[in-house]
């Protein structure tokens, strides 16, 4: 068998509602992600999740196998990390997103991330929590892994791969 390696990766996900006060009219088109101020930086995760989610990687071939299998301080109901304060501390191997790091991650964030998308240029979705004003927009549009996930609690590495993500959760 191939060598695997697992990551787990957190992204500045939303801990907590960022006040719209603090933000910038419609910073996200204007502002480099560089030059965003924290709430901004933190306003921009969409909480889709699946940047909780246990990814294995074939260190001979690279290859990809992303899984439902979630970190074990992910909340599948609300699709937030139970305690981002100390993340790095519970969970390691968590990585910390920042502009500086996203050169190097980008590749294997998912397509819809925020992040990803204007490291790439692209613009946000029609149903991101920012274009909507509403936050739980993302989970209405089905694009989050609420309800989808279960912990790696209790699995061992090995097992993970017999839960693939769905393809459409993918991207
Ligand atoms: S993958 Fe989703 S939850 Fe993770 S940082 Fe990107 S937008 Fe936020
Ligand atoms: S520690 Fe929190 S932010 Fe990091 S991967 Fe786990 S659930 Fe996500």
């Amino acid at each position: 068998m191939a060598s695997r390696r697992r990551f787990t990766l957190s992204l500045s996900r939303l801990a907590a509602y960022v006040p719209l006060m603090d933000l910038r009219i419609k910073f996200w088109e204007t502002v480099p992600l560089g030059e965003m101020t924290e709430p901004e930086w933190e306003a921009l995760c969409d909480g889709c999740g699946k940047c909780c989610l246990n990814k294995l990687e074939d260190i001979d071939t690279g290859e990809l196998i992303f899984t439902r299998v979630a970190c074990r301080l992910f909340d599948d109901t609300t699709c937030r990390c139970a305690n981002y304060a100390e993340r790095k501390r519970l969970v390691p191997e968590c990585v910390v997103l920042t502009p500086e790091t996203l050169d190097e991650i980008a590749y294997w964030m998912p397509q819809t991330c925020a992040y990803r998308r204007l490291h790439e240029g692209r613009s946000l979705p029609d149903w991101h929590p920012l274009v909507t004003g509403d936050p739980l927009s993302t989970h209405v549009a089905g694009v989050s892994m609420q309800g989808k996930t279960l912990s790696e609690q209790g699995l061992d590495v090995e097992e993970w791969e017999d839960y693939p993500l769905d393809c459409g959760d993918q991207s």
